[in-house]
Parts: C-alpha cells; sequence; structure tokens
C-alpha cells in the first residue's frame, strides 16, 4: 500500500466506535466517521460500476460468510471451487464454516489442461440445484469466465457470486473480465491488487443490498474498523487514477516474463502459464518438494508460498508446489527484465539448495536487486 493509505490506516479513526451504518448509528460523534464511509461507498460503486456496497467486512472470509449467512439457509446448497485445486477456504471447505454450514459441492480443474471446464461446472449446478454459485479463486493462473458462471447460475435458478479477492486490481485496470454489471453478490478483500489495506467490501445488486447488510451488522460484526474504511476510501482514490491501470497492467505483463523465464529454467507450470498475476509452479520434475523450495528460497531472500498443484498427491503441508505472484514486485518498480532475473535466481536458489554457501551468493544478489527497488 501507498504511504497515504498506510497514514489513514493509522489514523485518528481507530480510535471511534460506530456501529450501525452512516446515519443510523448506535453511537454519537460520526459526523465525520459518516463521511469516510460514504466517500469509501462512493468510490467502490464508481470504479466497479455496483449498485450497492459495504466496506465493513472485517476481511474477506468474514465477507464470504456474510454473503451466504444474508442469501441462505443453514443447509442450503453451495457450489464452489475445491481448495485443492485453487479455490479459498470459505468456497466450501469442509473445515470452514461454509463447509460445516451449508451443504457444499465443489467444482476443481481438468485434469489434463488444468483449466476449469465449463461444461462440467453446468452439469454439476444442474444435478445439485445451488442456492449460490461461487466463482473466483486463490490459486488460479488463468482468467475466469464470469459470464459463463453468470448465465449457469441463471440457468438453474441460483445467486451468483464472484469472489475477487486475487484480481479486483486487474479488474479495474480492465486486464481481466469485470464480473460487473451482470453478477448478482461480488466480494474482495482490499489488500491484494486492489493494494489497499487489509479489510474486504461486498458488492451486490441493489435486490441483496438489505439482506447483505444486515448479515455484516448486526449479524455477524459489531463496530466496523473505521481507520481501515478511511485507508480503503484512499486507496480506492489511488486505484482510479490512470497510473493504478498501468501498474496493473503491469502487473500481467511481469507476471508473464517471470513465467517464461522459469519456463527456460525447465520448470513445469500448472496451464503451461499464466494470464494474471500468479503462478503456480509444479516441482516435481526439480526434485524438490514445495515446502522444501518455499524453505530454501527464504534463505535465498525470496519469499514465495508452498501450495498444491491440482490433483496432488502431497498433503498441504508439504504440496508439489509453490505459488508466486508479480503484485508487489510490481509496486516496487520491476519491470519484464527484471522479473526475468528474479526467475534466475528462483532457479539458482531451487539448484542450491544443500550449498549453503551458494545461497548466500543468492541472497547477496536478492539484496541487491531489492536495494534498486525500494519499498518506499
Ligand atoms: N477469497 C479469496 C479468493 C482469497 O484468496 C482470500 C485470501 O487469500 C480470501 C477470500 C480471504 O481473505 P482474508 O484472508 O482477508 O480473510
Amino acid at each position: 500500500m501507498s504511504k497515504s493509505v498506510l497514514e489513514a490506516l493509522g489514523s485518528i479513526f481507530t480510535n471511534k466506535y460506530a456501529e450501525g451504518y452512516p446515519g443510523k448509528r448506535y453511537y454519537g460523534g460520526n459526523k465525520y466517521t459518516d463521511q469516510v464511509e460514504n466517500l469509501a461507498i462512493e468510490r467502490a460503486k464508481q470504479l466497479f460500476g455496483a449498485e450497492h456496497v459495504n466496506v465493513q467486512p472485517y476481511s474477506g472470509s468474514p465477507a464470504n460468510i456474510a454473503v451466504y449467512v444474508a442469501l441462505m439457509k443453514f443447509g442450503d446448497t453451495l457450489v464452489g471451487m475445491s481448495l485443492a485445486q485453487g479455490g479459498h477456504l470459505t468456497h466450501g471447505h469442509p473445515v470452514n464454516f461454509s463447509g460445516k454450514a451449508y451443504r457444499c459441492v465443489q467444482y476443481g480443474v481438468d485434469k489434463e489442461t488444468q483449466l476449469l471446464d465449463y461444461d462440467e461446472i453446468r452439469k454439476l449446478a444442474e444435478k445439485e440445484k445451488p442456492k449460490v454459485i461461487v466463482s473466483g479463486a486463490t490459486a488460479y493462473p488463468r482468467e475466469f469466465d464470469f459470464k459463463e458462471f453468470h448465465a449457469i447460475a441463471q440457468d438453474v435458478g441460483a445467486i451468483s457470486m464472484a469472489d475477487i479477492a486475487h484480481i479486483a486490481g486487474l479488474v479495474i485496470g480492465g486486464v481481466h473480465q469485470s464480473p460487473f454489471p451482470f453478477t448478482d453478490v461480488v466480494t474482495t478483500t482490499t489488500h491484494k491488487t486492489l493494494r489497499g489495506p487489509r479489510g474486504a467490501m461486498i458488492m451486490c445488486k441493489q435486490a441483496y443490498a438489505e439482506a447483505i447488510d444486515k448479515a455484516i451488522f448486526p449479524g455477524l460484526q459489531g463496530g466496523p474498523h473505521e481507520n481501515r474504511i478511511a485507508a480503503t476510501a484512499v486507496c480506492l482514490k489511488e486505484a482510479a487514477q490512470p497510473e493504478f491501470k498501468a501498474y496493473a497492467k503491469q502487473i500481467v505483463k511481469n507476471a508473464k516474463a517471470l513465467a517464461d523465464s522459469l519456463l527456460d529454467h525447465g520448470f513445469t507450470l500448472v496451464t503451461g502459464g499464466t494470464d494474471n498475476h500468479l503462478i503456480l509452479a509444479d516441482l516435481r520434475n526439480k526434485g524438490v518438494t514445495g515446502k522444501e523450495a518455499e524453505t530454501c528460497l527464504d534463505q535465498a531472500g525470496i519469499t514465495v508460498n508452498k501450495n498444491m498443484i491440482p490433483y496432488d498427491s502431497r498433503k498441504p503441508f508439504d504440496p508439489s508446489g509453490i505459488r508466486l505472484g508479480t503484485p508487489a514486485i510490481t509496486t516496487r518498480g520491476m519491470k519484464e527484465s527484471d522479473c526475468k532475473h528474479v526467475g534466475q535466481l528462483i532457479a539458482d536458489a531451487i539448484e542450491a539448495k544443500n550449498n549453503a554457501a551458494r545461497l548466500r551468493k543468492v541472497r547477496q544478489e536478492v539484496k541487491e536487486l531489492c536495494k534498486a527497488f525500494p519499498v518506499y
């Protein structure tokens, strides 16, 4: 996030309770808080083209749960993407509230192509007759066809929900299909490609506004974090500038450059590459597990996360892959040639996994690269 967003996040709005919504608070003294929250709402509406916006969700997970609580009865059927194949915990995983409170049926990707198979998703929806169908992912390197998801939902009488947590910034930048205006409900975190504070928003058609607002407060939450909402208002203003569009485009260009570099160094990538901001590398041909790769990259000063690959035979704590993304290094100013360099550093570090001296050498190179692209 920018210094301005950080400043708003650390502002005196932290000190104020404001249960309720602008104009209808359970606390006095909220004249300016109301202005701030309304500003965030109006900016989000304009930026995404949303009919109704709630900026109070504490984070992405409570936002998703609030949508379910608003639109379903316990035991109703939810269709979402499985965690093991790219979805989020809140899209119906059995250990999550979503998987416990609702009858969750999961879709994944095709075993051969590793891509979403819309015919299969349609068949699943026709068979299961869900109340809500969730699109969106945590670890899927290609575009989501939100139009197709909405068409499937409409055909089976379900509500369409898109979770654009990862790609909200790309949507604004016009480098990913937008779920607006047709999708019934859209959730997003504000701290990923949107480059805002840790938090979330729910955007929906007017028809669902009342139920969703009630599910957030008083249904699931108490006092909204108005300092975070102030920071969201700042980040949305920044996201409306032409420079932000350029940033989003560069994220995708950088991801492609990093993917190409990894391919050149003999890595196998899930789906063969990327169309968005992230890359899933399948390390099985590299003689290293996801956990080992994460550890040796940490030693080299490169932060990634171990991640399951589709149809992984290994377990989540030591899976076969790693997940990499370019939003942060793009914010630091890196371009395609720098991403090629990062790919080479990743390859060097993994190759040097048992060689402390070589890892130290890579770490020194990483340090120099970081110095050339300071965070602030
Ligand atoms: N939805 C998606 C697609 C995510 O990737 C994430 C987090 O990674 C979330 C929701 C949850 O967000 P939070 O971690 O803020 O609860």
